[in-house]
């Protein structure tokens, strides 16, 4: 067994979108720091919608050119039934940073590593955190590969570890699960290529999400409460008969291949920690934040919380004395503004008020308010 001992000012958990954009903010601003990743090689995740609006953070980022690449599709629109029985499309040529981008989601975390390399950053592969102890000056964080371990000392810690917020869990710092929405994905084959919009409807027990991926497949969600998911062998069933009580998918899936041998069934819903830093660690992405789905917020608030971490942990490592508190003001304000455009959203819907699922987000937007209303 290996007993290898390395010192980096930060040490980053979690090699996903906000890892690897804090990592390359420290890079840049001269701050040592090394990134421990679970995965030896990049595994597939779910979300791949870019908005328009996300650009300018790219370009910030150095990584805009990473979307040029032909693998990621250019997102010109959406399509949605909301609210209303009608189709409603919104395109983006009108707005001003034009189109978005739907990503080759593997294609893009591969690109994310390549990238990082190339600039000089550290990447443990493979290894899992296994232990995080703080001593009062600094963190010693264990971690393993096989029967390799490796003791990593540092003066912060960031828990870039998504959904899990893991380096908060070994920390005994909770996340707050603010929904209990669960998403059901599978693939489908189109008979022929259709305009790169991702179509998104409403229906009495949640609501569906198709996105265009290469060629003619489509990456369908049906996003819904936990509860109302059956086992998983009833779960192709149970997708069949709610697609068939869409107005708009069912009849662009009418011809469809649907698989619904390789079903992934996944929480969701927005979660947040109270605070995104403490003594000696930060949160970062999903880990800090989770967002739901219909937001299409969770790459580019994992890229962005990414780039002012870095910049909050360089100026706290010069001891200038606001730094963490000024990223908790900007992960607090885009928060709540996040949540009041999401209680406005799911408030156009009123067709179905008798529904488990839509009256469970009336629900939260009541207790949202009566929380918001209280702070
Ligand atoms: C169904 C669904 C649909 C979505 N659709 C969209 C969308 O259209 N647009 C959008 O922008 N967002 C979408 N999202 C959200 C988006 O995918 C996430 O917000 C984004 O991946 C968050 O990035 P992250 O870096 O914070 O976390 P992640 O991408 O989850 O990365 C965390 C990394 O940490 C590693 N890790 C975990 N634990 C450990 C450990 N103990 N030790 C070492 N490494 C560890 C993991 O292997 C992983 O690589 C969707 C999410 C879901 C579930």
């Amino acid at each position: 067994m290996a007993n290898d001992k390395q010192d980096f000012q930060v040490v980053i958990i979690g090699g996903g979108p906000a890892g690897i954009a804090t990592s390359l903010t420290l890079t840049s601003r001269g701050i040592s720091n090394c990134i421990v990743e679970a995965d030896a090689e990049p595994t597939r995740k779910s979300g791949e919608a870019i908005p328009p609006n996300a650009k300018p953070l790219l370009k910030k980022l150095g990584i805009f050119h990473l979307l040029e690449d032909p693998k990621h599709l250019i997102y010109y629109g959406n399509e949605s039934s909301w609210g209303t029985d009608k189709l409603e499309q919104e395109e983006f040529i009108q707005g001003i940073y034009g189109s978005g981008y739907l990503l080759d989601r593997l294609h893009f975390e591969k690109q994310l590593r390549a990238h990082l390399k190339t600039n000089d950053g550290v990447l443990f592969m493979g290894y899992r955190l296994r232990k995080v102890v703080r001593d009062g000056q600094g963190i010693q964080v264990n971690i393993k590969k096989d029967k390799d371990e490796v003791l990593l000392t540092t003066r912060y810690i960031v828990d870039a570890t998504g959904r899990k917020a893991s380096v908060c869990s070994h920390l005994g710092i909770k996340k707050q699960a603010i929904d209990s929405q669960f998403a059901v994905t599978f693939k489908a084959l189109l008979n022929e290529q259709i305009a790169h919009k991702i179509c998104v409807e409403a229906t009495e027990n949640g609501w569906w999400y198709a996105a265009p991926q290469q060629g003619k497949e489509l990456m369908i969600m049906f996003f819904t409460l936990k509860q109302l998911i059956p086992n998983k062998s009833e779960v192709a069933d149970f997708l069949k008969k709610e697609l068939d009580s869409s107005l708009h998918l069912s009849k662009l899936l009418q011809t469809a291949k649907l698989d619904l041998t390789h079903v992934k069934i996944m929480p969701c819903g927005t979660s947040r920690l109270d605070t995104a830093y403490g003594e000696n660690w930060l949160a970062v992405g999903d880990a800090a934040c989770s967002y739901d789905p219909i937001s299409s917020y969770g790459i580019t608030s994992a890229l962005g919380s990414g780039l002012y971490a870095g910049h909050a942990l360089t100026d706290a490592l010069a001891n200038k004395k606001d730094a963490m508190l000024t990223y908790q003001f900007i992960m607090e304000t885009t928060f709540q503004e996040y949540m009041e455009r999401l209680m406005v959203h799911y408030d156009l819907e009123k067709r179905w008020a008798k529904s488990v699922y839509w009256k469970d987000r009336f629900l939260q937007t009541e207790a949202i308010t009566r929380d918001f209303n209280q702070s």
